[in-house]
């Protein structure tokens, strides 16, 4: 199942959405910064 998701970049601190596949390691990147340095936030139900 694929959800949209909450990522943060750590380098320029960017919040950003994207597609979020569970059990899926993606490697992601900021669209801001291209850092690799990128954090799924998780939702607050
Ligand atoms: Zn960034």
């Amino acid at each position: 199942m694929i959800e949209e998701a909450d990522f943060k970049c750590l380098r320029c601190g960017h919040e950003f959405k994207a597609p979020y596949e569970k059990g899926k390691i993606e490697e992601r990147f900021c669209p801001k910064c291209r850092s690799n340095s990128v954090r799924h936030i998780k939702k607050k139900l």
